[in-house]
């Protein structure tokens, strides 16, 4: 079967940062799972999977428009350390959640002081150029309740 929209797709992904040390792998756990069509992944990523079919292997790169997107330098912020939320101390690259002007976020802590720390609320891989190796593992009708809730269905989607 051929993905199209309304299947769900099974698939492991290597995933590279062009020109950085970022990597995931998921091929060291469950395949990744999702409903064609509804925008469940990276867009870019999504646009090549049309077509494929189980056992297709290939590599796409996104700009960081077609993946996590540019980064905003507004992004960083500096809040006083009490906005820390949980009672985690605060570590250089560890992600937190914060209150901020905006609300609460998650972010990435970039500097600690005594009194406040400056966070990052960009997805750490925005801004970047990413290259995916993908295979298909699997590919399957989705149920109409799957359809309806614009997600996939089972281990590796969406448990009710
Ligand atoms: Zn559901």
């Amino acid at each position: 079967m051929q993905i199209a929209n309304n299947t769900v797709v099974t698939f492991h992904y290597q995933l590279t940062e062009i020109g950085g040390d970022y990597t995931e792998d998921s091929t060291s756990s469950e395949p990744m799972l999702y409903l064609h069509g509804h925008r469940g992944i990276l867009p870019g990523l999504e646009d090549e999977m049309l077509g494929r079919s189980p056992g297709d292997r290939f590599s796409v790169t996104l700009t960081p428009e077609q993946g996590y997107g540019l980064r905003n330098e507004e992004g960083i912020q500096r809040v006083p350390v009490k906005h820390l939320i949980g009672r985690a101390k605060p570590v250089v690259g560890k992600i937190v959640s914060v209150n901020t002007s905006k609300g609460e976020v998650r972010a990435t802590v970039v500097k600690v002081g005594r009194f406040n720390i400056d966070v990052d609320s960009n997805h750490p891989l925005a801004g970047k150029n990413l290259k995916f190796d993908v295979e298909i593992i699997d590919v399957r009708e989705a149920t109409m309740e799957e359809v309806a809730h614009r997600h996939a269905h089972g281990p590796g989607g969406h448990q009710h």
